[in-house]
């Protein structure tokens, strides 16, 4: 005797194809799926099926594209971005290693993401994750040097670094990427050696972008109160020697990084808060991609995401936790639910689609398809 099929259903089904659905449903036979589609449709051709509420979502799972697993020892702390920064990061970067990103990786299987755009600190723990990791996606080695004069030093050991670790990719595995870490603590010389070398070499990279207002203050005036962190932490070198010309009204962290030919490598840009409407243009003729954090940029008093325009322009936008530090937790089911709540005038189907699309689109995966004939995964009923 077969057992009668199984109708899932859900708010929003998302295939992997398309656009998610409303009201939608899955029948499964067996470990098959038998077909996907309106719920309502699905009730009527599968009279027999049993019918089973899953919740909110059937879908592909999501990707978790933006982590700082290294620091999952660190407390989570909420401040404006500015004073986070020393107060939090630099201050606990004793906490910061292997210890936590076997700690942040064992949170992220936990959390059921299909794969992970991790940014990485410390050699031993790229080398881990390189070679541990269960989990897809993509390492991105971070480089942070505001200094033009050791540009072509730093550089150096960083392909050198790199070149060290591409043996250790392996299938199923993390690639290799590359993180400029944000678009002022980078000098201008390295980053133009940074972005040629990663084209060249086909390594994705992610850069923070306009995370916090004062990130565009910095660039339109070279004042505010990222200037005057920065003017701490490293002193004796102005915003003109990093940037290598003058502030000046009009110019954004996105014009500068276009100007250096940076875009055109097409990096994935994290965060994108503080943006002007050109920054989004700009982004979406370059065809980069984009990741929100809507609770690290909350915590981190940064603003909003104005995630419609970007959906208007069409760029792909993607979703990631960043650290505990900023972000609470590693899970990105956690980050889809603030992303419903922190967007209600979005639609919700969109947060879905860039759970999964925009986030396997940043690490290069790719989604499973939800249709007739393929087998079924109880991963695909995302928990409420
Ligand atoms: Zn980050």
């Amino acid at each position: 005797m077969t057992s009668l099929p199984t109708l899932y259903t859900a708010d929003i089904l998302y295939t992997g194809m398309g656009l998610p659905i409303r009201d939608g449903g899955v029948v499964v036979s067996g470990q098959t799926v038998a077909a996907a589609g309106p719920r309502a449709e699905l009730r009527a051709n599968y009279p027999q099926a049993q019918e089973v509420r899953a919740g909110r979502v059937i879908s592909p799972p999501p990707v978790n594209a933006h982590t700082h697993l290294d620091m999952s020892l660190y407390e989570f702390q909420s401040l404006p971005y500015f004073e986070w920064i020393p107060q939090v990061v630099i201050a606990g970067r004793a906490r910061r290693g292997l210890e936590g990103a076997q700690t942040g990786l064992e949170a992220i299987q936990r959390s059921g993401a299909a794969a992970m755009g991790d940014i990485v600190w410390h050699p031993e723990v790229m080398e881990w994750l390189l070679t541990h990791s269960q989990v897809p996606g993509v390492a991105y080695w971070e480089v942070l040097d505001p200094n033009p004069a050791t540009a072509a030093q730093t550089f150096a050991s960083t392909r050198e670094r790199i070149e060290g670790w591409r043996e250790l990719e392996r299938p199923g595995g993390l690639r290799l990427g590359l993180s400029p870490h944000a678009s002022h603590t980078v000098s201008h010389r390295l980053f133009r050696m940074l972005a040629e070398y990663a084209g060249a070499e086909g390594l994705p990279m992610q850069i923070h972008v306009l995370e916090h207002p004062s990130e565009a203050e910095l660039f339109a005036t070279g004042a505010g109160p990222l200037a005057e962190s920065m003017a701490r932490m490293v002193p004796g070198l102005s915003v003109a020697d990093i940037l290598g010309r003058e502030p000046a009204q009009g110019l954004t962290a996105v014009s500068y990084l276009e100007s250096l030919g940076v875009l055109q490598a097409r990096p994935t840009l994290v965060h994108m808060v503080n943006v002007t409407s050109a920054d989004i243009r700009a982004a979406a003729q370059a065809g980069c991609l984009v990741v929100t954090c809507p609770r690290s940029n909350r915590h981190l008093h940064c603003g909003t995401f104005p995630w419609a325009e970007y959906a208007a322009a069409g760029v792909e936008v993607a979703l990631g936790t960043d650290s505990v530090a900023s972000g609470e937790t590693l899970d990105v089911h956690d980050e889809i639910g603030a992303a419903w709540t922190l967007h209600p005038g979005l639609d919700p189907r969109q947060v879905v689609r860039a759970a999964v699309k925009g986030g396997s689109r940043v690490v290069g995966g790719r989604v499973p398809l939800i249709r007739r004939g393929e087998v079924w995964n109880a991963a695909y009923l995302w928990p409420e």
